[in-house]
């Protein structure tokens, strides 16, 4: 090839290169900020470089004799324009992902990750920015807090798997109530917001409504409808507050107003106020409550049909409040449950349980104790080692611990509860199902965990003499529950004759205020004295099989 023709083709190449970079400028001139934007110099550099580039092509063109130092200077000509493209392309390429990535957390600060709903912060935004558009045209905004109901059991007995998938299945369906202008938000677990802006009183209901009507339409999760409901609260703007915090303070006061009337939806109403203000403290008394462990227990006894004795009681928690009397675990507990506490608690429980069992056991008083279990034990896979611990540190033996359990807690999770129980079960815990009956699991499920009773809850109990239909159930549990091999309780006696029912019909426990009501440690300790003592002196004899009667007093 011809020297003048190469080293022309080199410099032109290499010009087209330079003039090729130019394609970056736009990404690169506004990828920062004005001032400390260095791109727009370089590329008037380039440009000054290119005309460089020309001059010496033209050179070139009407140089007769093309030396080798010609050559020399339109390969450097060459790198340096392909240099030059190449950085710059790089670097538009980077600038591009480096948008792209700030993008990408930008939309993660501003929006839920598990349906991709905006979250908390942008409905802050949005609301902040409906009010301030509002203000200036005097026109209303509204506000919906929606909480889903029981979707903690849904959690509790599906598994958060399945909850999860019930939230991303709900978004899409409540985001089709709502217009392209409203903001649709999830606040976090089952809560989720809506800001209409425009929207009164009249036109927040309307949108309630349809809220309700889409949420209650069963969703198919793993070939299985799963039906819920939600609980709404409005406040409209400006009515209810001026301000986002205290828009969305008072929706949700009409939102647990709504749970507590056990209505879809209240509007805002200034007298709920103090209700919330009620709840909101109860919840941060009861997490200072755990932390102290402000608690106490009461036993109540559990008394042996086969021969009279008692020789088992159950442990039953007691918060005092401040001054005032005893607060009654229905009360308490969903809260601490709430609040993700309940596995510390329990753990509470058991270690003062048996502590209470060694010191009646110094006293000449041998007795096994049955506590409850919440299902946020029957999920966590450290509990039979944390209990172990416990009974080891008590010096008491697991032979005088019981737990009870209830079925819809075995089947929140049952291959892990399974695994639990089994555990507690070879350590020498005796377990037992409470409140029997009131979940939805068979007998043919039960037998294949390890427990060694089962409780016939007292709503079947208590109606044994005027229903007959309870009687009709509580007689085919007891044949089928001895027939697995288990022993049966029933508790919720509060009357002589529905004591005298359930032994007739070869119940093993019973357990009830007409027994004994729970006591104090003291109070239990004369009783169950009390009533041992009576039955020896009465003549009742283990050997004569329910021959037995309850001692006077
Ligand atoms: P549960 O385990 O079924 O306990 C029996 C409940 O029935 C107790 O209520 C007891 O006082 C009450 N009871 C006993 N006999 C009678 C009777 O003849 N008539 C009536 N009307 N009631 C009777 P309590 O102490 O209010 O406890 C309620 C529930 O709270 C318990 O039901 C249990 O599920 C839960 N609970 C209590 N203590 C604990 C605890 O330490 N941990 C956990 N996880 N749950 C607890
Ligand atoms: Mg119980
Ligand atoms: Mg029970």
């Amino acid at each position: 090839m011809n020297l003048k023709f190469l080293t022309m083709l080199l410099v032109f190449t290499g010009g087209m290169f330079l003039l090729n970079s130019f394609s970056n400028r736009k990404q690169l001139c506004e990828s920062s900020p004005h001032r400390h934007n260095g791109w727009p110099l370089l590329f008037m550099l380039n440009a000054f470089f290119l005309i460089g580039y020309l001059v010496f092509l033209v050179d070139l063109f009407f140089t007769d004799i093309v030396a080798v130092h010609h050559l020399v200077v339109a390969v450097i000509f060459f790198g340096g324009g392909l240099f030059v493209n190449i950085v710059l392309r790089m670097s538009a390429v980077s600038v591009l992902q480096i948008k792209q990535i700030a993008e990408r957390d930008r939309h993660n600060a501003f929006h839920d990750a598990l349906t991709g709903l905006p979250n908390r912060t942008l409905l802050y935004e949005r609301i902040q920015l409906a009010v301030a558009a509002s203000e200036r045209d005097e026109k209303p905004v509204a506000i919906i807090l929606l909480d889903l109901d029981h979707f903690k059991e849904v959690n509790d007995t599906l598994g958060h798997a399945v909850g999860d998938k019930l939230l991303q299945k709900l978004a899409p369906r409540i985001k089709q109530c709502v217009r392209e202008a409203d903001t649709l938000a999830r606040l976090g677990g089952d809560e989720f917001s809506a800001v209409l802006p425009t929207a009164g009183e009249r036109d927040a209901i309307l949108v309630a409504e349809k809220l309700r009507h889409a949420i209650e339409q069963p969703i198919k999760i793993n070939g299985q409808f799963i039906s819920i409901g939600a609980s709404m609260g409005i406040a409209i703007f400006p009515h209810h507050g001026k301000d986002a915090e205290t828009l969305l303070q008072h929706a949700d006061i009409a939102m647990y107003q709504a749970k507590h009337h056990a209505r879809n939806f209240m509007v805002y109403d200034g007298h709920d106020n103090q209700f919330s203000i009620n709840r909101l403290e109860l919840v941060s008394r009861l997490r200072e409550a755990v932390k102290r462990r402000d608690f106490h227990l009461v036993y109540q006894p559990k008394l042996n049909l086969q021969n009279g004795e008692i020789t088992s009681v159950e442990a039953l928690v007691r918060w005092k409040d401040g001054e005032t009397t005893d607060v009654m675990p229905d009360v308490f507990i969903p809260i601490i449950e709430h609040i993700g506490l309940m596995g510390e608690l329990t753990l509470w429980v058991i270690q003062q349980s048996l502590l209470q069992v060694r010191k009646w056991r110094q006293h000449g008083l041998n007795l096994t104790v049955a506590v409850n279990v919440s299902v946020k034990n029957l999920m966590d896979p450290t509990f039979p080692a944390a209990v172990r611990s416990i009974v080891e540190q008590s010096k008491s033996s697991a032979n005088n611990l019981m737990m009870e359990i209830t079925e819809s807690s075995v089947m929140a999770n049952p291959t892990l509860a399974m695994n639990i129980l089994t555990d507690l079960a070879n350590m020498g815990i005796g377990l037992s199902i409470d409140d029997y009956g009131t979940g939805h699991s068979s007998l043919a499920y039960l037998k294949h965990l390890p427990v060694m009773e089962v409780k016939i809850d007292q709503s079947f109990i208590k109606g044994v003499i005027k229903n007959e239909n309870d009687a009709v159930i509580v007689c085919a549990t007891i044949g089928m529950v001895h027939s697995l091999g288990y022993k049966i309780a029933a508790e919720g006696i509060e009357t002589d004759e529905v004591l005298g029912f359930v032994q007739r019909w070869d119940c093993d426990v019973a357990q009830g205020n007409f027994i004994s009501q729970p006591l104090n440690e003291k109070k239990l300790f004369k009783f169950v004295m009390k009533h041992n003592d009576a039955l020896a002196a009465s003549g009742n004899n283990s050997s004569q099989k329910q021959n037995w009667t309850l001692p006077a007093g």
